[in-house]
């Protein structure tokens, strides 16, 4: 059995990794980039808080954590759409009593890490991965002051995100598929303080302005502020790129976003001062050479719009932990069956996070979009087993594959243009006959 396993990144993904190998009787070390941020909050970094929701619940609960996390989440039960006079709609994300959860990063990195390291994971903070030799099995990492050093162990995962070096290095060997593909929106954070302490939004929402080419997005902070998110073009007539003076700036957040801005004071010291992220998505095969095995961003990152880049990366520490149980913990059958078995999730999971930038920014505030949801609804209700909405099976149905999500929601889409396509749809949807429409989908 192989016991001594090094993991490249403390992120979430290699912080619970190391926790499901610990529980399994491995040792595990850990070469973390950053210094180590219990010590430094400021260093946490991009987004203050990501939407968590069943496939990474279901990981957390399967270690142990998941009750702690629910207690400092906040639920988020549908979208609040937004739109250009201020007018708000809620649009649930499921049935009654289903929702996704608000969580601070930093603070679900610390818990993780907090954890790994109580049970017996020995952390090197500030040790940048700078180089993996497969065959050797060998691992060497650089210090600040640049000093190498170069370890061997049993085994060896990159969970060193999107721009992942362990992956540079796997790029470097024979017959390696990788692409990346940036979009042409960037990201922007930009700050919504509580008022008097209280919530200045509806708390238990993730609220959206939809707007056609571009959006921004709102979740809610324990300390009763919001962290909104502008998606928004690198360049063209509305762009990051067009908006060059304070003037321009805040007249386009005044005109575009009008009922927020005001509770946004910082908004133009945000825009003009918080960076300007990218996003990309990456994906490669294969995930393993000899005894190294990439996990998370640095095997799949994909584009923020469904809320599912972590929640992907909690999945395949559950699944390879299974699998390391299904093969007696041999290290090496385990992680081919791996990446086998994942690659067509996290590819359909890349294909569904970009589909729904396109639902977010424009669809949400779209009528024909919203009776479609109300019809789905409609059909969930009646039929729960035969018709669950996409959004449904990718968030809250942890035992449905990605991949098969992605391919009912294809016929699901087919099934619902035709019947939307009946002239007199918005008025006579409740005499549809859904039965019908449930059965349509499982016909071969
Ligand atoms: P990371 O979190 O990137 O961690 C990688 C770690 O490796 C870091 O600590 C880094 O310092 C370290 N590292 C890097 N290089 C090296 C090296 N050479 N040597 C040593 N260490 C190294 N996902 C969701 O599920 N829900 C959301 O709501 C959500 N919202 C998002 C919003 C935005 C704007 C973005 C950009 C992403 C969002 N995601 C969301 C995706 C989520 O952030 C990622 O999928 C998740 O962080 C991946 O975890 P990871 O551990 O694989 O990588």
């Amino acid at each position: 059995m192989k016991k001594n396993i090094a993991i490249a990144g403390a992120g979430l993904v290699g912080s619970l990794l190391a926790i499901y190998l610990l529980r399994r009787g491995y040792h595990v070390t850990i070469f973390e980039r950053r210094p180590d941020m219990r010590k430094n909050q400021a260093g946490a970094g991009r987004s203050i808080n990501l939407a968590l929701s069943n496939r990474g619940l279901h990981a957390l609960d399967e270690v142990g954590l998941s009750d702690d996390l629910r207690a400092v989440a906040i639920p988020m039960h549908g979208r609040m759409v937004h739109d250009r006079q201020g007018n708000t709609n809620l649009q649930p994300y499921g049935k009654h009593g289903q929702f996704i959860n608000s969580i601070s990063r930093s603070n679900l990195n610390i818990v993780l890490m907090s954890k790994a390291e109580a049970m017996g994971a020995v952390f090197h903070f500030e040790q940048r991965v700078t180089h993996i030799d497969t065959e050797r099995s060998a691992i060497t990492t650089a210090s600040p002051e640049n000093h190498l050093a170069t370890y061997h162990f049993d085994g060896i995962v990159g969970a060193d995100g999107a721009y992942s070096a362990v992956r540079l290095d796997l790029q470097l060997s024979d017959r390696f598929d990788f692409s990346q593909r940036y979009i042409e929106h960037g990201y922007k954070e930009l700050h919504i303080p509580a008022v008097a302490g209280q919530f200045a939004l509806e708390k238990n929402a993730l609220h959206i302005w939809p707007r056609e080419s571009f959006m921004m997005i709102a979740l809610p902070n324990p300390d009763g502020s919001f962290t909104g998110t502008l998606f928004f073009p690198f360049e063209g007539k509305n762009s990051f790129a067009s908006l060059t003076t304070d003037a321009a700036i805040r007249s386009f957040l005044e005109e575009t976003f009008p009922d927020v801005i005001k509770l946004m004071p910082e908004a133009l010291h945000d825009f003009n001062h918080n960076p300007t992220g990218s996003l990309v998505t990456t994906q490669c095969y294969p995930w393993v050479r000899h005894t190294t095995v990439l996990i998370g961003d640095a095997a799949h990152a994909i584009v923020p719009f469904y809320g599912q880049g972590m929640n992907a990366g909690f999945e395949d520490c559950s699944v390879l932990n299974k699998l390391l149980q299904r093969h007696h913990d041999h290290w090496d059958a385990a992680i081919q069956e791996f990446q086998q078995l994942r690659k067509p999730d996290t590819d359909a999971i890349a294909q569904l996070a970009l589909d729904n930038f396109i639902e977010m920014r424009d669809l949400v505030a779209d009528e024909k979009f919203v009776l479609r949801k109300k019809i789905e609804a409609r059909i969930h209700e009646l039929y729960p087993d035969k018709w669950i909405p996409l959004y449904s099976m990718v968030t809250f149905h942890e035992n449905i594959r990605y991949a098969d999500a992605l391919q009912t929601g294809r016929k699901q889409k087919e099934i619902m243009d035709d019947i939307l396509a009946r002239p007199d749809i918005a008025t006579t949807w409740p005499s549809l006959n859904f039965e019908q429409l449930a059965n349509r989908l499982h016909r071969p």
